[in-house]
């Protein structure tokens, strides 16, 4: 199964993305969860306002699909500020990126998802822009070439990423706010889900919402998705009502297990527990091991795994924990067999 057609990628598919605009919170107060960041932030935006200015440069980090792209609308929606949004791997050249900045209005927000894969070239230009707020622009080559000085608007930067440490120190140093997303407790996901099932005109019984929001990986991009695979079930296999039943059933079937872990996980560890005695393995041997981008298994399964203490890493490498072992029924020490493809649900 490739990454593309994995169900609980936390990063955006097509499919998400024609739902992501009706289930998106456009507000602070319909944001769920986060309490502490949502109050660090409503206190940055009340001063900002009241000062009539734009707000401070924000760094969102954390995994993919806990919200920070709709954290980035809403700080343009609450301070009343057109949003302007790129990628770091879209602004492939220097030019891209200085057409964007010199066309922002006055508190514009420019969200950057993705930053830390901005060319090197392209972020010097982003330095000037957000401490002094003009661009010094190279035209013309060679003997012709001059620099001119272009003025950039104040706007306030809004990026995210998956990983801070990825990001060099220049850039981070002229970021004011930092944000960590972190996953989310079970009970934020149930409101989640429940929002999404009123917002869709689901019916949902309050054990339904529980059990979707048990195997969401901590994540409310997968809890939507869930939400929506488990309603076709409903609907095909049932009277259109998500009660407990039809949710585990939907679930089992999409193979994403009691706990939310789906194939790439179980593969993951049972790679770890099956072919390297529980570890430790480096990630690019587990990489190549799984047929996959170390990248996909740094930013996108081991940050749920390492958050529910089923993997562990050390200097030497990954190695997975009592835990898992006892997860998948196993002792750690004794020599295990199988493809660690089968879907546990017992476990
Ligand atoms: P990221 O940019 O971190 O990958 P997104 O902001 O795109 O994540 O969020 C993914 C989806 O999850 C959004 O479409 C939104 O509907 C939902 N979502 C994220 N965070 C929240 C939240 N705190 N409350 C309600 N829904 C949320």
């Amino acid at each position: 199964m490739s990454m593309h057609e994995r169900l609980i990628t936390p990063s955006e598919t097509p499919e998400d993305l024609a739902v992501t605009t009706t289930l998106r919170p456009q507000r602070l107060g319909d944001y769920i969860g986060q309490p502490q960041l949502k109050e660090n932030l409503e206190t940055s935006i009340a001063a900002a306002r009241r000062r009539e200015e734009a707000l401070d440069h924000v760094l969102l980090y954390g995994p993919p699909g806990l919200g920070k792209t709709t954290l980035a609308h809403i700080i343009a929606n609450e301070m009343d500020a057109e949003i302007v949004t790129s990628s770091g791997p879209a602004l492939e050249r220097a030019g891209d990126l200085v057409g964007l900045l010199t066309n922002l209005k006055p508190g514009a927000v420019f969200f950057i998802d993705e930053i830390h894969r901005l060319p090197r070239v392209v972020e010097e230009y982003l330095y000037s822009a957000m401490e002094d707020y003009s661009v010094d622009f190279m035209i013309d080559k060679g003997a012709f070439a001059k620099s001119i000085k272009l003025p950039v608007a104040r706007f306030t930067l809004v990026g995210a990423t998956t990983r801070a440490g990825k990001l060099t120190a220049p850039l981070r140093e002229r970021f004011g706010l930092f944000y960590h997303l972190d996953f989310y407790p079970v009970p934020e996901l149930v409101k989640i889900i429940n929002r999404s099932a009123g917002i869709l005109n689901v019916p949902i019984e309050p054990e339904g919402a529980e059990e979707i929001g048990r195997r969401s990986r901590g994540t409310p991009r997968i809890a939507n998705r869930l939400l929506r695979r488990v309603r076709d079930y409903a609907d095909v296999k049932a009277d259109g009502r998500i009660t407990r039943e039809i949710a585990d059933q939907a679930l089992c079937s999409l193979g994403v297990d009691r706990i939310g872990l789906d194939e790439l996980d179980r593969k993951l560890l049972r790679t770890i527990i099956d072919f390297y005695q529980g570890g430790p393995v480096g990630v690019e041997a587990l990489a190549a091991t799984l047929n996959e981008e170390s990248d996909t298994l740094v930013d996108m399964v081991e940050p749920f795994l390492l958050k529910i203490g089923f993997l562990s890493r050390t200097p030497s490498g990954r190695k997975a924990t009592p835990l898992a072992y006892q997860h998948f029924g196993l002792i750690p020490g004794q020599q295990t067999m199988g493809n660690g493809v089968g879907c546990l649900f017992d476990a």
